[in-house]
């Protein structure tokens, strides 16, 4: 028998359930049985799907109601001791992912932080010197027990030690996590053993660093625990995913695990080199059907490749998803609006389980078993190679004719800094914002009023425009220097520009788990990706005409764009990353035609899209400066680009930044208290820089003297001639009533050092 298994299915439920139910029981709206009812309904149609595809086990365990690490560290009894209560209870679990519960007091969260490169978030263990690891929590062997009344097979899937310990934090950094190595051991010990005494067969344990670029301490601490993790009679499946073994491919294939799976998807090139170094009795399971994105499978090119494998190893191969299909949109017959032809091209995760079934089916039965599907799988293929909807010969045309004049403005930046001082007319600290103001209610009612037809185009451009006016009044009266429009247009900053970018989808129900009970509904990009018509002109330059001071037009980047979308997985995603820049550069020179001055590209996921081993970094790097500089290089000097990042770590890219050659940047430092300006210390970075004065994301109003002490102490690392004022990030999440104290703050700190440093605001010195 060829096993077809799956890594984990989403939780969230195919109408997002587990969100409302969340959202409804932190609100005190529904009881706890009430929310575990909900829970048990998810899993019932869950196991139900799987079932019904006819996958040979049931994953259990997959299920969260928050995050799957932080379901790791209850089960090990890792609760920090702010959390602490005599019976730790789903209460104290929402304490530790969000700070607050119905029951018990509020206090600080834990850390989260994203996995690998997914943009799902885990709740960060938090691990103290003397940590000492108890079997607590019975949430895992609760679901084992209801998984059993369906009469299938049960996987349990669980994070590795290794893994757990490698991603958890321990407040001392010269601490060294691996000595607790060995109590983890043994209480994963418990928990394995108690499987087995559950009758349990395989468990799916899984260890994704070894995706990574391990040390050989680490190396060593994965051989030892699977040299420790011996249970009678039980199976564990040594799970890896999101890339391929890399340096570490002979340890994993070698350890005592009866299984190994590995992601074909990510890395088909390890393939050839396993199969010869997996021994004799061990099981090789291959993810063939993409976990992360939403591309139906080729049915034949999969067989192609596991065939051979196949012939090598026979039925100890398993078929099965690369990785979780977690990271996939639940079900596509939610989709009731979606083209026909473009939702042909699709699966999600419902439709993922039936390819695996369908791929192992061959190998059970025999391919012709699965004649029909394999003849539905190629005609998709042929269409969508020869699609119109897909292929432009236009937007090909214009890639290969990319000069490298196009990804460099005319003159040095040196140069540049001169030009736009005079057009410009800047004071020294020039105060700006990120772009967004407050999204309220009005603005969010008038969205929905355009969508159901409530209120017309006209009427919504009539209003919107309020908007943007109320915006630039605002800011006038605050005597910002650079003004923004304010992004009331806007429902999301990759959405918005994918709804008007040929080669883009949108999905109705296309939801996925981002954390907690937040999920995000990323674009599709399924064709090559071209600016039919202008798409921020017309608000931006009505902005300007309602002033006289300077108004910064306002674009999200490519990367950012790229790493926010489902993308295509015909063509590198370089190629992707192009068509995308070439379409915002139009937009670029459209807007510096119709005479504003100031643009920013937004790159909030530049750092994001770096690859999981540090060998790739240097070729994205690459290809993202290109990609940034492609958008921005295709107007005249006097036109100043900015760009915006918000985070704080960017040390190890900084060159990279700095290759951008945005003419400013702003970003994110107000929370580190500047720290992340001693990088250029060492590092001398050429252009002007906006390091964030305050944090949007706090509703606290900072100080006129905390804002002073923190630009003095940037005035430390950066020429006071290059330093602008801003705040951390865009602020359509507070509210007017705070920005505006905010900004009167900051704009009075500017002045302030402006009077300090003897120059006149008015006066040119930049
Ligand atoms: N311009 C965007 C805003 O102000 C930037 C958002 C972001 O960095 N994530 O909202
Ligand atoms: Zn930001």
């Amino acid at each position: 028998m060829t096993i077809a298994h799956h890594l984990g299915f989403p939780r969230i439920g195919a109408n997002r359930q587990l969100k409302w139910a969340l959202e409804r029981y932190w609100q005190g709206q529904i009881t706890q049985a009430e929310l575990y009812e909900q829970g048990m309904q998810i899993r019932t149609e869950n196991y139900t799907q799987q079932i019904k595809a006819g996958l040979d086990f049931l994953s259990v365990g997959d299920f969260s109601w928050y995050d799957h690490v932080l379901d790791m560290s209850f089960l090990l009894g890792v609760i920090p001791e702010r959390f602490q209560s005599p019976s730790p209870d789903i209460d104290t679990y929402f304490r530790m992912a969000r700070g607050r519960a119905p029951q018990g007091e509020d206090t600080f969260a834990s850390e989260m932080t994203k996995w690998f490169d997914t943009n799902y978030h885990y709740i960060v263990p938090e691990l103290s010197e003397q940590q000492l690891f108890t079997m607590t929590h019975h949430k895992l062997f609760d679901e084992i027990k209801e998984a059993k009344s369906f009469n299938k097979k049960i996987k349990p899937c669980i994070i590795g030690p290794v893994t757990y310990l490698y991603l958890s934090k321990v407040k001392n950094p010269n601490f060294n996590k691996l000595s607790l190595l060995k109590k983890l051991q043994e209480t994963y010990l418990e928990i394995l053993t108690k499987c087995r005494e559950e009758g349990i067969e395989w468990v799916q344990i899984e260890e994704p660093i070894l995706v990574l670029e391990l040390d050989p301490a680490w190396q060593k601490a994965i051989k030892e625990t699977y040299d420790f993790l011996q249970v009678k009679d039980l199976k564990l499946l040594l799970t890896t995913y999101f890339g391929s073994l890399g340096q570490n491919i002979k340890l994993a294939s070698t350890l005592p695990t009866a299984g190994l799976h590995i992601d074909a998807i990510r890395g088909q090139d390890q393939l050839s080199e396993i199969i010869n170094l997996i021994p004799q009795n061990k099981i090789l399971s291959v993810g063939i059907v993409d976990g992360r994105n939403i591309w139906r499978t080729d049915l034949r090119k999969a067989l192609a490749i596991l065939k051979p494998l196949h012939a090598k190893i026979g039925e100890r191969l398993w078929i099965g998803s690369s990785c979780s299909l977690l990271h996939s949109p639940v079900d596509l017959n939610n989709e009731t609006v979606l083209e026909a032809d473009i939702k042909n091209w699709l699966a999600f995760a419902v439709q993922k389980l039936h390819e695996i079934a369908t791929l192992a089916k061959a190998f059970n039965e025999e391919e012709a078993s699965i004649a029909t599907e394999l003849t539905a799988s190629d005609a998709i293929v042929v269409a969508k190679s020869e699609s119109t909807r897909i292929h432009h010969p236009l937007v090909k045309k214009r890639l290969k004719d990319i000069t490298s004049d196009m990804t460099q403005r005319k003159n040095p930046y040196s140069l540049r800094k001169i030009i736009q001082n005079s057009a410009l007319n800047l004071p020294i600290f020039p105060t700006t914002t990120i772009g967004s103001f407050p999204q309220t209610q009005a603005i969010r009612s008038l969205r929905k009023d355009l969508k159901s037809g409530k209120i017309d185009e006209e009427n919504y451009e009539y209003e919107i425009k309020k908007q943007i006016a109320y915006a630039i009044q605002q800011q006038l009266e605050l005597d910002l220097d650079v003004l923004v429009h304010g992004e009331a247009e806007r429902n999301d900053m990759v959405e918005y520009f994918g709804e008007q970018l040929a080669g883009f989808a949108f999905t109705q129900n296309g939801w996925v788990q981002s954390y907690g009970s937040r999920c995000v509904k990323p674009p599709i990009i399924y064709g090559d990706v071209f600016r039919e018509k202008p798409m921020t002109v017309k608000w931006i330059t009505y902005a300007q005409t309602l002033t006289t001071k300077l108004v910064k037009g306002m674009l999200t980047g490519p990367m950012t764009i790229l790493c926010w979308s489902f993308v295509r997985d015909d063509q590198p995603r370089e190629v992707t990353a192009k068509q995308i820049a070439l379409a915002l550069r139009d937009e670029v020179i459209d807007l510096a035609k119709n005479g504003i001055k100031v643009i920013q590209i937004d790159e909030p996921a530049f750092r994001e899209g770096l690859p999981l081993k540090k060998i790739y970094w240097q070729d994205y790097l690459q290809e993202a400066v290109l990609a940034f500089r492609l958008t921005s290089s295709g107007i005249p000097d006097h036109v100043q680009i900015h760009t915006h990042m918000c985070y704080s770590e960017f040390n190890d890219i900084i060159e990279a930044i700095a290759n951008l050659d945005a003419d400013v940047i702003t970003i994110e430092t107000s929370r580190s208290q500047m720290e992340l300006l001693k990088a250029f210390e060492t590092f001398h970075y050429p252009n002007d820089i906006g390091p964030g004065v305050y944090d949007i994301h706090s509703p606290c109003i900072p100080t006129v003297d905390e804002i002073v002490a923190l630009i003095e102490k940037a005035t430390q690392f950066i020429p006071i001639t290059q330093l602008w004022i801003n705040p951390d990030c865009g602020l359509k999440t507070r509210e007017w009533r705070e920005t505006r104290l905010a900004l009167q703050n900051m704009v009075n700190a500017a002045k302030m050092l402006r009077e300090k440093q003897g120059v006149i605001a008015t006066e040119k010195v930049r």
